[in-house]
Order: C-alpha cells, then structure tokens, then sequence
C-alpha cells in the first residue's frame, strides 16, 4: 500500500453508543445530553468551514443560520416530530436549533459547494452470500473533523419500528436498519434542480421509521423536499434498490441479480440529463466500477469480502477507502470517517470507526 496511509487515525475503542427511547423530543434530549462534546464539536467544525471559505461561498455563520432557517418550516409541516428531535437534541446538548438546523441543512446553505462524493454503498442478497443472508455495506466519506464526532445510536421511539444507527456530531440519523427488516445507506448526488424545502437529513431520517419498502420509497420521494441523495434500501427479504432522487424527479433501480451498488453520481439516464456538472463525478465513476467488478467476482459473499472490498485503494484518492489528503481545498477535503456492515437477517451492524484498512470493525445488535 505505499504511500496511501495519510491522515489515518487509530481507534483502539468502539465508537460510543446509546440507547434511547421515548417521544421524539425525549429522544433528542437522551442524545444531545449523552453527546455534547460531539454535537457541539461538530457545530464548532462547521462554523469553521464556512469561515474559511468566505471568499469563495461569501456566506456567513449567521448568513447560514438565515439560510437554514428557511428549510424548517417545511420539514415542521411533513415531520414535526423530527423537528421534535432536533429541538431535543439542541436541548440537551445545550447548543441553538438554529446552529444544529444548519448542520441539517449544510448541503442545501453551501449550494452543494461542499463537493463530498466518495461515499460508496453496495449490498447483496440471498443469491450472492455463502450463508443466505442480505448483507448492505457503507464507506462514509465526510470532513475528516467529523471523525472523532461518530457514535451509534439505538433508538425506540413510541411510533417507530426500532432502529440502529451511525450518525455523528449534531446530524439526525439516517444510515441504518430497523426492525421492520429494513436498511437504508445515503449517497450524495448532485441534480441541479434543487429547492428550498424538505432538508436530505430529515427526508432520510424518515426512511429509517418505514415499515415496508414501498413505505420507505415515499418518504424518499416525499412532496416539497428540497433535493435528494441516492438511497440503497434494502429489505430483510432480499428485496434490494438504488432510489436515485433529485427535488423534482426520481429514478428506481431493481437488484433484480441479487446485487446492488452506488456512489455519488446517477446511474439512471433521465438522472442524468438533471446532473450537475458530471465531469467532477469521474472519481464516483471509477469507485462504481471497481465496487461493481470486486462484488460480481463471487457469489459467496461473506462479512469478510465485503469488509475486503471496502478496504480497497485502488484510484487512491479516490479509492473506496479514502484517506485525506493534505494541501487540498478545504471544500473537496474528505475521507472514509466509518465503514459499516449491516447483516439484515441477523440484525446486526459491523462498525470500522476511521479507515477501514486500518481499524477492526465492531458489532452492535438490534433489539426488538
Ligand atoms: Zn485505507
């Protein structure tokens, strides 16, 4: 592996983790108060993007907190109760909703000039695992500040199915599974349609409360929101989908081999008319095709392969395991922050916190 190690931190510990339940409010608090440090480091390192990138973004903190709050009424009309959360969260953390509405929305207020596209998900079903099971795997690629703000939540909300989930700093979660057997795994895309409207994070939080696929479909594509990721689903069945949404369109993408994979750029044709900039997405495209060719070489798929593939560095950097690099523009600066294995039939989620080239990956198990 040469040079490729930049950058690369070792976690000797698990990331921290919580078990919470109650109202949606209640929820919140648990969170904000259990991880303060992390929320309130995760608003510091925000804040400090956005100072630092004046010239190009001319935007403000409080320029921010303006543009933000513009979002909220529309996710308090569709989703009070995870306003709710975030109410609870900037509660208990003792930080301002307006500073936490920012990092929900901080897509959406720097125009998407934060150019985050090294996430890659995949995930295959019965027909490609040694033991049967549906297997769903997550590199998150994010601000490399974010690493130290990661932790896993359990959550069993009064109206929800319980879920486990990553999420980090002030973030509502949104990658995980619940125990209606569903698992959702979120990748940025880049339509230029986007709008004022419903925030991603909380358009996927949602997800994470769905009872059924087809559930789970409409509340990715769900009226007013203000632009779209693509969503992996995958159902305990071996149901497996890209949901590839933009604020106006969508595009629905069947597993029907047993297999799905995406990174950050659409795959879909008339996705693709709607793409921003495509020629930044080669990275994307690489990283596609090499997941692609390393997921279809066996149909014998187990936790270790696909811990294999994620620990992948060929187009380093922009390798399926990422490592930042220095000197880079404070906007394109990422790495793989976690990398997650989700086991839909045994309900379990195998966690590397950092590279996983680098780091062991650890378990934590849904409850009913
Ligand atoms: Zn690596």
């Amino acid at each position: 592996m040469e040079n490729n190690v930049h950058n690369t931190i070792i976690h000797t510990e698990p990331p921290p983790f919580i078990r919470v339940s109650g109202s949606h409010r209640e929820i919140g608090r648990q969170i904000g108060e259990a991880f303060k440090k992390q929320v309130q480091h995760s608003i510091e390192s925000a804040h400090a993007i956005i100072d630092g990138t004046y010239k190009e973004l001319e935007l403000t903190w409080e320029g921010a907190r303006i543009q933000a709050r513009k979002y909220v009424p529309f996710a308090q009309e569709r989703y009070p109760q995870y306003i709710e959360e975030l109410l609870g969260i900037a509660e208990g953390a003792q930080v301002s909703f307006d500073d936490l509405g920012v990092l929900n929305s901080m897509e959406a207020v720097t125009m998407d000039a934060l150019h985050l596209a090294k996430c890659t998900s995949f995930a295959v079903n019965e027909y490609l695992t040694a033991d049967g099971h549906v297997l769903v795997a997550h590199n998150e690629d994010w601000l490399p500040e974010d690493e130290e703000d990661v932790f896993i939540v359990h959550v069993s909300s009064d109206d929800e199915p319980p879920f486990l989930a990553m999420t980090y700093g002030g973030l509502l979660p949104n990658i995980g599974l619940n125990a209606a057997g569903i698992a959702q795994c979120c990748n940025s895309v880049y339509p230029n349609d986007s709008r004022i409207g419903i925030p991603r994070v909380i358009v996927s939080r949602a997800v994470l409360g769905a009872r059924t696929p087809a559930e789970a479909i409409r509340c990715m594509i769900v009226p007013h929101r203000a632009a779209g990721y693509n969503h992996l689903l995958a159902h305990e069945s071996g149901e497996l989908y890209n949901v590839e949404v933009s604020a106006r369109q969508f595009a629905l993408l069947y597993g029907k081999d047993g297999f799905v994979v995406h990174t950050n750029h659409y795959l879909d044709f008339n996705m693709q008319k709607i793409e921003a900039d495509p020629e930044e997405l080669i990275g994307s495209q690489g990283r596609y095709f090499r997941a692609l060719r390393l997921l279809t070489r066996t149909s014998q798929h187990t936790i270790k392969t696909l811990q294999t593939i994620q620990r992948d560095h060929i187009n380093y950097p922009n390798s399926i395991c990422n490592h930042a690099v220095e000197d880079i523009y404070p906007l394109d600066r990422e790495k793989t922050i976690n990398s997650i294995i989700m086991d839909l039939t045994s309900r379990i989620m195998y966690i590397a916190w950092g590279n996983p080239c680098e780091n062991h990956y650890h378990d934590f198990y849904l409850d009913e």
